[in-house]
Formats: C-alpha cells, structure tokens, sequence
C-alpha cells in the first residue's frame, strides 16, 4: 500500500509499506479520509519534536473495516468506523476514573513515531480504538470527529454550563471545536478571536461572534456584556494567556488547549488575587470521543463548513509543502482515497 511518510524535516514522500495483517483483538481498517492537523505541520516542520523522520503520522481518520483479527465480531467487517487515537492502560486510577487522556501509558496513534498511522490506505488498530460511525454519515465526515472531541473536551474541562460567557482565543480547527461544543453544551455567548481571515470567516460560517486580537477587549464588553466566566486559550503563548487574564472574571475558567510556546509568563496574582482557575486541557475522554461521534452524525451542516480542500493521498507530499510554504491555505484539508 502506499503511504504519507516524513522523510526530513519539512519534506514528505510517498512509499510502499505492505499492510500489517489484522491479529488479535486488531482491525485493518481501509481508510476514506484523513485530516492534516497543525501539529502534523508543525511536526514537519520539524518544531515541535513531535514527529520522527520515517514516521507515518495521521490521527483524524474514519474509514471501512476491511478484516478483523481473532477475538473481533466479524459482523462489523464493512461498517463505517473513526479512530480514537488516544489509547490508554485501561486500567489505571486515570482509566478507571474515565479519564484515559491522564493515563501514565497513554500514547496517541499518528504521533507516537512506530506505530504507522493514518496517512495511507490502510491502518491497523486495536479494536478498543475503534468507533462505529452512524451508516447514514457521509464517511469522511468521521475524520472530524477528532479535532471536534479536543475542542468538547476544553469545554467540559470548564465545566461549561448555559450561563457561562465564553471567550474563544485562537478561531483554527480546535477554537472552532470549542465553539461547536459550547452550542452543543447550549452556551449562547460566544465570542471567538481570530486574526486569520480565512478562519475567521469559517468562524463566522459556523454562525459565531469573531472578532480579532486588535478588537478583542471591546468585542467581549459588547457581545458578553461583561467579561468572561470561561476562556479557552486553543494557541497558549504569554501574549495569548495575558488576554484570556485581562479579559475574564474574576473566578473564571481559563483552559490551556493550545501548545503554542512550552513556557508561559503570566501574572500570579491575576490567578491569586482574582480566583482564576488555570486548566490543562489534552486529547478527550473516550466517552468525550464517543459522545461526539454520535453528535456529529445530527449536524451535517456544520461538518460540511469545516473541510475546503480535499486533496488525493498521493498528492500528500505536494499539499504538505504547500500548506508549510503558504502557497496553499485552508481550514482543514482531508487526505482522500479517491476525491471526486
Ligand atoms: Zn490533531
Ligand atoms: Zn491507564
């Protein structure tokens, strides 16, 4: 089979691997449709130490079974099925608590660098991974299930109810899934910053208040009101997390879901003084995961704002430059089977 992999920092390549037969508790799934997220990018880009050369990445996936190994019903050979990529002990206090993305042994299919992953035409995975999609669902939308569950995730790391005023700082693909969640969560008042115009514009598509850096402190005093109970900070810099202070309540919810910079400075005493609670937000739950899959296949109006480019695995290697070069820009691109 063909795949994606990075041969050198920014540079990727198409090669021929032989597909790993299914064993057991496993399942070779043949893949429609794959999402280049920005940490694949950056990880090309070779800055973050994210991704390894020889690695074949790709966690935003959904495809069909194409054959179960032992200890799988075969019943579900040919159903429509995404990835949770997050795979977790299941055993531990984390686990057990039902928070897999805390687990000691977790690792990330599509990041960790030996195990191969999504950006080829078939992957095989444990069948704890795998998430039947509704039959009904155009396939590809599974591959947004993804991203979708990050931005839920913030949000219920919040614990976001209807009568928070939330500030989205960062309009990409995770504050986009921050913003479908507070809908989802029946959170009116929204207002997400993003500089991008491409995004932004997505931002507005999806039916959000947007508004930019230069605008931000008078476009949360006007469509909140007053300041924010919830901020979710989907880039996480200095700059980014002073605006999510500056910008909320006292005793507000500030979520750290974006990995822009390793090292923060911020005040103390806006946390101190002011009550904030600082959250980590990482991946999503299983149930987080599940539960989103089973949201999207009710709102194909919003899933179909989100992908502008579908682009043909073998073009892999083209679009990859030209997303990190800029001559291509996009929301959200899917890596495809056959487009068409
Ligand atoms: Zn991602
Ligand atoms: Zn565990």
């Amino acid at each position: 089979m063909s795949v994606l992999t990075m041969v050198a920092p920014g540079v990727m390549a198409l090669e021929r691997r032989s597909v790993r037969e299914p064993t057991s508790r496993e399942v070779l799934i043949k893949i429609v449709a794959t999402g280049i997220c920005g940490t694949d990018l950056h990880g090309v880009a070779g800055e973050n130490g994210r991704r390894t050369p020889g690695q074949v990445m790709g966690h935003e996936t959904a495809g069909y079974v194409d054959r179960v190994g032992d200890g799988v019903d075969p019943a579900i050979v040919g159903r429509p099925v995404t990835i949770d990529p997050l795979v977790s002990c299941g055993d531990c206090d984390a686990c057990r608590n039902g928070a897999a993305q805390q687990c000691p042994d977790r690792w990330v299919i599509g990041v960790r660098a030996d195990f191969d992953a999504a950006f080829a035409e078939y992957i095989t995975v444990p069948i704890d991974s795998v998430v039947l999609l509704p039959v009904a669902m155009p396939v590809w939308y599974g591959a947004l299930i993804e991203p979708l569950a990050v931005g839920y995730h913030a949000m219920v790391r919040a614990a976001t109810n209807p009568n928070d005023r939330v500030l989205i700082i960062g309009g990409g693909p995770i504050g986009q899934a921050a913003a479908i969640a507070c809908r989802r969560l029946g959170v009116e008042r929204v207002v997400v910053s993003e500089p991008d115009e491409l995004r932004g514009a997505v931002v507005e598509a999806l039916g959000f208040v947007r508004t930019t850096p230069a605008d931000l402190n008078e476009a949360v005093r006007r469509h909140l009101d007053t300041k924010a109970t919830v901020v979710i900070d989907a880039v996480g810099s200095s700059m980014t997390v002073a605006a999510a202070l500056s910008n909320s309540q006292r005793g507000a919810r500030i979520v750290l879901v974006g990995m822009a910079s390793q090292q923060l400075t911020l005040w103390a005493y806006d946390i101190t003084a002011a009550e904030r609670v600082l959250i980590g937000a990482y991946c999503y739950s299983h149930e987080d995961f599940r539960s989103t899959a089973a949201w999207a296949a009710d709102h194909p109006e919003t899933m179909s704002v989100l992908v502008d480019l579908h682009e043909p695995l073998a073009r892999g290697p083209h679009v990859f430059a030209a997303l990190l070069n800029g001559t291509t820009k996009a929301n959200k691109v899917l890596l495809r089977d056959e487009v068409g």
